[in-house]
């Protein structure tokens, strides 16, 4: 398993330093908010329910960006997926081919998960927005307002054990926080009524500019599979 994490590790581009003595197993840090999860109930959402939340994205006119856009990106992966991966909005690949984390990004982002034995296939990704700003500005505050209760439906019915904000936009509204990125991650933090456990990080294509910020990153995404490893 080492040998594949290490070669993932070198795909995502952290070097990996082998240590002489065996190393000390770092203490998981404790959640923010002390609640214990909620228990989450084991309802099968049925496939209307989503086809009927995907046409009525499809379908929405609800903010100016329908209007540039060239069409909605609603969200892919495992509909019982374990992790939820939330990120800003579709840039101008996955505008294109109405997918979340495509290009370059996204291929960031696969390696990273493959890195802690979650291939893509296996979780489920969708953005606050599901059209495309222009020229990939930030999302506008009545922007996210009209758009993200459809993310929220997503989350309810994926029922994810964690989810995973990439990003300062995703983080900042999952959080309902201006708090800057920095400070957000590397801790498990909630989100919702359910007290949904919530690792926040970089957003790949931040990290593509900022190559050294992969490590900081890849402490998140070990947080993240520790808290599936305990979560049955
Ligand atoms: S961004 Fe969201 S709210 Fe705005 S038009 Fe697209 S789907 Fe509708």
């Amino acid at each position: 398993m080492s040998e594949v994490r290490d070669r993932y590790l070198a795909e995502i581009g952290i070097p990996v330093f082998k240590l002489r003595a065996p190393a000390v197993e770092a203490p998981v840090p404790a959640p923010l908010v002390a609640e214990p999860v909620a228990a989450i109930t084991d309802v099968v959402a049925s496939n209307d329910v989503w086809s009927e939340l995907a046409e009525r994205v499809r379908a929405c006119t609800s903010c100016a960006l329908h209007k540039t856009r060239t069409q909605t990106v609603f969200g892919v992966g495992r509909r019982d997926a374990r992790l939820f991966v939330i990120g800003e909005a579709p840039g101008a690949d996955e505008d294109r081919q109405g997918e979340p984390f495509v290009g370059r990004a996204g291929q960031l982002l696969n390696a990273m998960l493959r890195a802690i034995g979650l291939p893509r296939s296996e979780v489920y990704i969708a953005n606050i927005l599901k059209c495309r700003p222009p020229n990939n500005r930030d999302p506008q505050p009545e922007e996210s307002s009209c758009c993200t209760p459809f993310l929220s439906q997503q989350i309810a019915l994926v029922q994810p054990r964690a989810l995973l904000a990439v990003g300062r936009i995703s983080a900042q509204w999952l959080l309902q926080t201006d708090t800057p990125i920095g400070r957000l991650r590397g801790r498990v933090l909630t989100y919702g009524e359910r007290n949904i456990p919530l690792v926040v990080t970089y957003h790949p294509a931040y990290l593509l500019r900022s190559p050294l910020a992969k490590a900081t990153a890849w402490t998140d995404l070990c947080l993240v599979k520790d808290l599936l490893d305990k979560t049955p």
